[in-house]
């Protein structure tokens, strides 16, 4: 029986998500056609040269052009200009889904662009790694890994369920979300976390220590986890925060708020305060472990995700 989901699927945009979109589709044979976009010359030439897609256009429309599901995986603060591109030539009953790390801000950019006839179902996996570009990607990305699929009024309920088949296809789980919802929980669980690491990172290299032996040599011990983080893409992360903003700073308010009563309590020499809140944290870790989004295994090296 075939397991074709979408005869012809067109990525737009060839980086870490849409080569492992690519690899993973192709590994559960939910295509029969896979065409791909990207900015620069250079990208699709990698494309071509490691066979991503069957065929790698150099315009965002030639690639969309018959496709049954476009998906657009450009950083967020792009979306609404390749829609712009791809929207003349879409066929009627296609659906257009993207990426993007962020909701609200995508759907409000790419929402106008989309014609009658066609269906517009936006969706966030939420697995990642710090590395980029064609060459990043694995069918595996998405295995185990939440995608959280986010209707816009009007989005019809065959449409969204065929594209929530894709991505169980591809190995990732669903769950369908509001948009308003999905920016403050990717705020809390990503966008912020990123933002710290981003300054831990910063911080130490503002005391010159961060290229230090001691520094590196130690770095297990937390802050290489940081470090890790705090390599992802610049672009996408500027996107990122450019465009949620108001759950992040909602979040960043509240983490600052605790940061200072933890500041606080290390100054008056509070120790049960600190002890109360590292076990509720500790708490907090176990049910991760125990809802079979990590493991117990201390491997810092692990993919994290926007
Ligand atoms: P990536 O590896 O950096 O790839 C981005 C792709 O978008 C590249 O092909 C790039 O083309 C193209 N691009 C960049 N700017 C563009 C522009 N202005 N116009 C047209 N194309 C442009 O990024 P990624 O990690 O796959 O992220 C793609 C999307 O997935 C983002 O919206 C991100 O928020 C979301 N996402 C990322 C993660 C993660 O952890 N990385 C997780 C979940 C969702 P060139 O190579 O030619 O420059």
């Amino acid at each position: 029986m075939s397991k074709v989901i979408y005869p012809k699927v067109a990525l737009i945009g060839l980086g870490l998500i849409a080569s492992s979109i690519s690899h993973a589709i192709r590994r559960a044979g939910l295509a029969n056609e896979i065409t791909g976009f990207a900015r620069s010359s250079e990208t699709r030439e990698i494309a071509r040269e490691i066979g991503l897609c069957d065929q790698v256009y150099d315009t965002a429309a030639e690639a969309a052009q018959g496709a049954d599901l476009v998906i657009l995986c450009v950083p967020v603060g792009a979306m609404g200009q390749v829609a712009a591109e791809i929207a003349p030539v879409l066929k009627p009953g296609a659906t257009v889904s993207d990426v993007g790390s962020v909701k609200q801000a995508v759907i409000a950019a790419v929402a106008p662009h989309i014609p009658e006839g066609v269906h517009f179902i936006p969706a966030h996996p939420m697995a990642g790694t710090e590395h980029s570009g064609p060459r990043s990607g694995f069918a595996e990305l998405f295995d185990n890994r939440w995608c959280l699929v986010v209707p816009v009024t009007g989005s019809e309920e065959a449409a969204t369920e065929r594209l929530q088949s894709l991505w169980l296809g591809m190995g990732a789980k669903v769950e369908v979300m509001e948009a308003e919802h999905h920016d403050l929980v990717c705020a809390v669980t990503s966008h912020a976390p990123h933002l710290i690491a981003y300054t831990m990172v910063g911080v130490a290299d503002d005391l010159r220590r961060v290229t230090d032996n001691e520094v590196i040599q130690y770095s297990a011990a937390g802050f290489r986890d940081f470090t890790r983080i705090a390599a992802s893409d610049p672009t996408m992360w500027r996107d990122v925060f450019m465009n949620n903003k108001e759950a992040t700073l909602e979040i960043l308010g509240r983490f600052t708020e605790e940061l200072f009563v933890l500041q606080r309590a290390i100054r008056t020499g509070d120790g049960d305060h600190l002890f109360d809140y590292f076990t509720r944290t500790r708490a907090i870790r176990r049910g991760i472990v125990e809802a079979g989004q990590d493991t117990d295994a201390p491997d810092f090296g692990r993919g994290g995700g926007g």
